[in-house]
């Protein structure tokens, strides 16, 4: 396919005139069936680079993607331009799954996209061995890697064991991965020889900073500092408390997952329209925001990754212009991150100890779910923090399931008003009304003030269904009763795969996982205290080739120029001075005349450049004279029977 035929494609089937980045190689190279895995930051296009090799190829293409949400919005984005593309998962209608799978096999469709659950139904791996796919794309593939900031285990196993896609060519796209975790990628999609892009990382309009601070009222001395500069600003916090407490203390506006709904939506309007909003949040802020006119990201303390890092510092000033990311750095953070690192790492005997007490309480009462604070309770010496992320591990690695309890929430119930003032023969006879009478009555035969039960319980005494009880106890909540919910119905179960004996937990994953979050921490801590370019340090750690490409606008950056130019205006002294003289004296008293020491020689205690470097050392000095003849500027010549310095010409 000629470099012409590919532009043309581009026009026809996108309207665009030119590629972005590296898309032509991409594309380039997908026609010519290598496998690659590529790395391009959100909104680069990667599904273009895809896109457009299935549109110029016979079949149709698979891309496989973990993020549903997502998905929908691809598909309806092509069909918009004509492309027929349908997608397959499970919040999609069986019938119509069956329309688009029919659809692949009959070639009407250029683009299936399916969620990797997809690989467990058998009508979709005959499709799969009957009209194989002209290219597997691997969406999001960072998710593959239990290294990647959003392992998704379902994902990494599908690879696996599909002897159906053994002959398709692969191509993985994502916008964070590192050379580690592309290599994980490959090692699971079993491709080593896999070649990699990366591209587009750079951002020649961001300055980036880390400025050292000793304290936490340090870091806000530097806030209030900055903020006297009115600009789009986002300060993103590493705790919600964090958030709060800046947004009080700078009248700005908070935003993390702690708040109500209609709160963060009111933030949200609030940065998108406010001609200069200020926004203390934490890392739940960003996706799918999109607000071009950013001028600062300041980070209150670091965050946990580079990549994390980059992707919240690198929603400033998407409209190319202008705009700093500033870290606040102090060595407290590292140890809170060092903290954090420990609650998200649960030692294996939690797991182990966890797992056991699930399987006896399954013994027990086979199928029964269980509250995990019945869990949590026995267990000592492990924070809940710690225990709730070792259940989330288990869940995500299907060892257990959250489920409903089968006898629902548990409550106590009280009427606010004497049982006997109710009638217990109501007409009409409402679902509400039989309530109370049944229950009135059972306070009345019992003299009770209160009762404490379960959803169950109530619908047993009342003749209502357990959803019927559920409605009419939130329907008459605080008014002729209260019902307080004293456990919610929420509770995990062992899974057939967590009922095993033995724990299906691979230790070994989760101790590299370990050792992978301290690695990304110590590289965080790294890009803090280098002294050299600090996004070359970025770029480079994500593993764009730049050779010797520097930002010239970061502070590490600006301050090696501060530093050459004061070398400059010492070496033009060190230059105008040897010119003064020429050639007359040798390098060691030019230089103590630069320093101000007198000579015998009259020619240089009254040279006006006599004592011109007096700041500098001697030894300073003396670097700067050799420097300057390593750089050509000055050459030593033998012409008095001694060794004399000259300016070259
Ligand atoms: P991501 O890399 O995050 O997957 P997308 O593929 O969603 O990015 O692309 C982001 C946006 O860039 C889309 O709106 C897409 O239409 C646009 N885009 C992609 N390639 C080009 C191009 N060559 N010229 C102009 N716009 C493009
Ligand atoms: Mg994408």
């Amino acid at each position: 396919m000629s470099e012409t035929e590919i532009i043309n494609a581009l026009k026809h089937f996108f309207g665009y005139d030119e590629f972005r980045h590296a898309q032509e190689e991409v594309v380039a190279r997908l026609l010519g069936r290598e496998d690659l895995c590529v790395v391009m930051p959100t909104g680069a296009g990667k599904s273009l680079c895809y896109q457009l090799p299935i549109l110029m190829r016979p079949g149709y293409g698979l891309v496989v993607s973990p993020l549903i949400s997502l998905m929908k919005d691809q598909v309806d984005a092509l069909n918009t331009k004509n492309l027929s593309a349908a997608c397959i998962n499970s919040a999609i209608p069986f019938s119509e799954q069956q329309r688009a799978l029919t659809a692949a096999a009959n070639g009407l469709v250029k683009f299936l996209y399916v969620a990797p659950e997809r690989f467990r139904s058998s009508a979709f791996r005959n499709l799969l061995l009957n009209v194989p796919p002209s290219i597997v794309v691997i969406d999001e593939a960072h998710c593959i890697s239990q290294w990647g900031h959003d392992f998704r285990p379902d994902y990494r196993r599908i690879w696996q064991n599909t002897p159906e896609l053994q002959n398709c060519q692969y191509a993985a796209f994502t916008a964070t991965a590192t050379p580690a975790v592309r290599e994980d990628i490959k090692l699971q999609l079993q491709r080593e020889n896999m070649q990699d892009i990366v591209s587009g990382f750079k951002r020649p309009n961001l300055s980036f900073e880390v400025l050292n601070c000793s304290s936490d009222y340090d870091k806000r001395s530097c806030i209030k500092q900055m903020l006297r500069k009115k600009e789009p600003t986002i300060i993103y916090t590493p705790t919600r408390k964090d958030a709060d407490s800046l947004a009080e203390d700078f009248g700005c506006v908070a935003y993390h997952a702690g708040l109500k709904d209609s709160e963060r939506k009111q933030a949200q309007d609030y940065f998108m329209n406010d001609p200069c909003p200020i926004l203390a949040a934490t890392n739940a802020f960003g996706m799918g925001i999109d607000r071009p006119d950013i001028r600062r990201v300041i980070h209150y303390g670091i965050p946990k990754s580079l990549e994390a890092y980059y992707q919240e510092a690198g929603r400033a000033g998407r409209d190319g212009n202008p705009a700093t990311c500033t870290v606040l750095f102090s060595y407290k953070d590292i140890k809170i991150q060092e903290y954090l690192l420990d609650q998200n790492n649960p030692p294996p005997a939690l797991f182990t100890e966890l797992h056991r007490r699930l399987l006896v309480h399954n013994a027990r009462f086979p199928g029964k779910p269980i509250h995990p604070e019945d869990v949590e309770n026995a267990l000592t010496g492990y924070n809940e923090r710690m225990i709730q992320t070792a259940l989330g591990i288990l869940e995500l690695h299907g060892i257990i399931e959250r489920t409903t309890l089968s006898y629902g929430a548990e409550g106590v119930l009280s009427f606010t008003q004497a049982p006997s003032t109710i009638s217990l023969n109501p007409s009409p006879l409402t679902q509400r009304s039989l309530f109370l009478a049944k229950m009135a009555q059972f306070f009345l035969a019992n003299n009770l003030s209160s009762y404490s039960t379960t959803l169950d319980g109530l619908a047993g005494l009342t003749g209502l269904s357990m959803p019927q009880v559920e409605r009419v106890l939130q329907a008459l909540n605080n008014t002729v009763i209260t019902w307080f919910e004293t456990a919610p119905d929420e509770c995990i179960q062992l899974t057939e795969l967590g009922q095993n004996p033995t724990l299906q937990l691979d230790m070994k994953d989760l101790n590299a996982k370990r050792d992978r979050d301290t690695e990304r921490l110590e590289t965080i801590r790294k890009y803090c205290q280098t002294s050299l370019c600090r996004q070359a340090f970025i770029i480079r750690y994500f593993g764009e080739k730049i050779g010797k490409w520097k930002c010239e606008i970061c502070d590490n950056c600006r301050s090696q120029k501060k530093t050459s130019k004061s070398f400059d205006r010492n070496s033009a002294i060190v230059l105008q001075a040897v010119e003064s003289i020429d050639g007359q004296f040798g390098r060691k008293r030019i230089v103590s005349m630069l320093h101000g020491e007198d000579d015998a020689s009259a020619v240089l205690t009254s040279n006006p450049y006599h004592g011109a470097l007096s700041r500098m050392d001697t030894n300073a000095i003396n670097r700067l004279v050799s420097v300057l003849i390593e750089q050509e500027l000055l050459v030593v010549l033998d012409t008095r029977g001694y060794p004399c310095i000259y300016v070259k010409r």
